[in-house]
């Protein structure tokens, strides 16, 4: 099977809904990175996410750049935001991913310690700067490949809108829209280490 991960970062966002609903009328299943001052915003799309198959990653509380934080700041940054997706979810997340894709050994052993692996990705959409059904659409189709990881981000609006069509597309292409955690076929991430 060609697999693909969608990965939308930043939300739940007000158009995060609508995305959802796309998903289920195609039977496709995403990864959502949310931010924990998001998901206290918007907690029935969250409960909606779980409910619908979608896999929840961590994506902090609100979105620094984590090499600069001390350690006790960058615990606390993903132990609220996992508190908070896991209260409503019922499921603590096992996965995140660092605002702006900025790391180091540090942030991701302190992840690893809070249980959760880094997810990074194979092909970033630019979507948040694009702001453009059409190229978001494009870039995403010349980044899609076999067990791909595709960064996107539920807060922009175009990228929501082009999803139909895209998906479509996708699908067409013979492409089976899955969680990270289905891409990795029944392997385990631990804690601590990075994928892809
Ligand atoms: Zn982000």
């Amino acid at each position: 099977m060609k697999c693909l991960a969608l990965t939308f970062d930043d939300g739940p966002g007000p158009a995060t809904g609508t995305l959802l609903s796309t998903l289920r009328k195609n039977k496709a299943k995403a990864t959502f990175f949310l931010m924990g001052k998001h998901v206290e915003l918007r907690p029935a799309l969250v409960k909606r996410m779980a409910r619908e198959g979608h896999e929840i990653g961590n994506h902090t509380w609100s979105h620094p750049s984590l090499p600069t934080l001390f350690d006790e700041e960058i615990t606390q940054e993903l132990r609220a935001t996992q508190d908070a997706i896991s209260s409503l979810t019922g499921r603590t997340p096992r996965m995140f991913r660092p605002p702006y894709g900025n790391t180091d050994d540090r942030v991701r052993e302190l992840a690893g310690d809070e249980g959760m692996a880094q997810v990074l990705w194979t092909g970033t959409t630019l979507d948040w700067k694009l702001r453009d059904q059409k190229k978001i659409r494009s870039a995403v189709l010349r980044l899609a490949k076999r067990d791909g990881v595709i960064l996107m981000h539920d807060v922009v609006p175009q990228t929501v809108q082009v999803m139909p069509s895209l998906i479509k597309e996708l699908k067409k292409r013979g492409y089976h829209l899955v969680t990270v955690s289905t891409l990795l076929k029944g392997r385990k991430l631990a804690p601590g280490t990075t994928y892809p």
